[in-house]
């Protein structure tokens, strides 16, 4: 039997490796620590949590809750132990980073079909089923590699992303539709602001609370002078910002023949248009400073966020150009892509996408049709933003409610439609799950 190569030790890779054991095929698994550190990474075990020690949200009626569920359900083993190591977070699911990492190590070190190997793997392997998993610190030389084969356009060494807002929670009595100079088709969202509201939104921005700046993101960010973050144009001056994203020329709203002295404008960002990103919003602020300020908005004042702006360097390939919904690359199906690479954001879309690219590495060593989830899922809606997005605007995408097929019914009150959308997510994926073979565990 053929014999599958993980490359990566991290959430992503370690959920793939223990999915293509579980289907009773040999997996040799790849991590250059200790031998090389990342910038970010601090020890050698596996799985290792490299900020935060939370997996989000606990409760299934919240996005990032419910992919736990679905993967739980799915046997997951970055979910089981993460279960079984948490620690008291309110209403989050945290975990004693220590225990959990070294848990998984050896639970992997352990498993007859899993050999662990410690080595900075610099060329893409041939002629293997490969799993990709090196994450957003994916080693230079690899990352060369990888540019080769992709094409360099493909390929993104720096996140500068601004915010994203559900189109739902937009006030569209405030905010209205339409293109600068009335080009394409009412493209847009525009907050319109007077002189007053400018002012006020200008002064909050340039005092805000920035995050901290690594010293390796500071470096990468010295090449982006192009996109700087919307709070250091605000203090180059109080009207930079309104000769640049926030110029209202060209802008009118068909209710009124009112001038503006400023706009905001937000772009769709997703097909179905539940999603709106923020246009020249990247941002170094605190995600709480982020909320605060940007609700200062006008037709922002309720904003729901899905993402917040971010600033830091993260290497991810253009998946919507390169990927299929089953994480296989289009122009080599023997090798597949998961974790932070491929765009998905945060540790338990890292696991996901895990679960996923190992599956179907397996299935693919078996001969067995790979499988992508149902979209009625929070796994399934997630890799199918990624895989079909807007290549033109690609960025990373955390789990989220925005990215989910609508429900039929229209149902005002948040908590119940989150609740209608996990009762679907979890019918459709037990639907799913009895069509998947039943695994071969060793
Ligand atoms: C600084 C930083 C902070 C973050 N904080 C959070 C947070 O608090 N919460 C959150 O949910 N998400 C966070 N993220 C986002 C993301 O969820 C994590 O990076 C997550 O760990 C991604 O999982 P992964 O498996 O894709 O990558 P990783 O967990 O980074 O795993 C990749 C692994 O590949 C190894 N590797 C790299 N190159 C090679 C190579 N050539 N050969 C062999 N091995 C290699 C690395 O050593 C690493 O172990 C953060 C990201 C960064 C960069």
């Amino acid at each position: 039997m053929r014999t599958v190569r993980v490359i990566g030790g991290g959430l992503a890779g370690t959920e793939a490796a223990w999915q293509v054991a579980q289907w009773g095929v040999p997996v040799v698994l790849q991590e250059m620590r200790p031998l090389r550190q990342s910038p970010a990474h601090h020890s050698q075990e596996l799985a290792e949590l490299v900020c935060s020690n939370s997996f989000g949200a606990k409760a299934s009626d919240r996005a990032s809750g419910l992919l736990h569920e679905e993967l739980r359900r799915l046997g997951s083993v970055v979910i089981g132990k993460a279960d079984e190591h948490h620690v008291p977070a309110g209403g989050a699911l945290a975990v004693d980073r220590g225990v959990f990492s070294r848990d998984l190590t050896q639970t992997l070190a352990q498993h007859p079909l899993i050999e662990l190997e410690r080595q900075e793997v610099q060329r893409i392997p041939e002629d293997e089923i490969v799993v990709l998993a090196t994450g957003p610190l994916t080693s230079e030389a690899l990352a060369d590699d990888l540019q080769r084969f992709t094409g360099s356009q493909y390929m993104s060494f720096f996140d500068a992303a601004s915010p994203i807002v559900v189109g739902e929670s937009i006030n569209t009595e405030i905010a209205f539709r339409a293109s600068r100079y009335d080009k394409g088709d009412a493209d847009y969202f525009n907050c319109p602001m007077t002189q007053e509201q400018y002012l006020a939104f200008w002064q909050t921005l340039c005092e805000a609370e920035q995050a901290e700046v690594k010293d390796f993101e500071r470096e990468t960010a010295k090449f982006f002078e192009g996109c700087l973050p919307i709070e250091e144009m605000a203090k180059r001056g109080e009207d930079t910002m309104r000769y640049g994203p926030l110029k209202p020329v060209g802008l009118r709203d068909p209710r009124s023949p009112e001038r503006f002295y400023a706009v905001v404008q937000l772009r769709q960002e997703d097909k179905a248009g539940q999603l709106w990103n923020m246009v020249g919003f990247q941002t170094n602020l605190r995600w709480g400073e982020q909320k605060r300020v940007f609700r200062l908005i006008p037709g922002l004042e309720e904003a729901e966020f899905v993402r917040m702006g971010v600033m830091h360097r993260n290497t991810f390939i253009n998946s919507p150009e390169l990927l299929q919904p089953t994480l296989q690359f289009h122009q080599r199906p023997t090798l597949l892509a998961a974790g932070q690479l491929i765009g998905t954001e945060g540790y338990t879309a890292a696991a996901a996408g895990g679960w996923l690219a190992g599956t179907n590495a397996a299935r693919v060593a078996l001969g067995l049709e790979p499988v992508s989830p149902p979209n009625e899922t929070m796994m399934g809606s997630l890799i199918g933003f990624v895989t079909s997005a807007s290549p033109k605007h690609f960025q990373p995408m955390p789990p989220n409610f925005g990215i989910i097929p609508s429900l039929d019914i229209r149902i005002r009150n948040k908590r119940d439609r989150y609740g209608k959308y996990r009762d679907r997510a979890l019918e459709s994926l037990t639907t799913w799950q009895k069509q998947l073979q039943p695994a071969m565990v060793s």
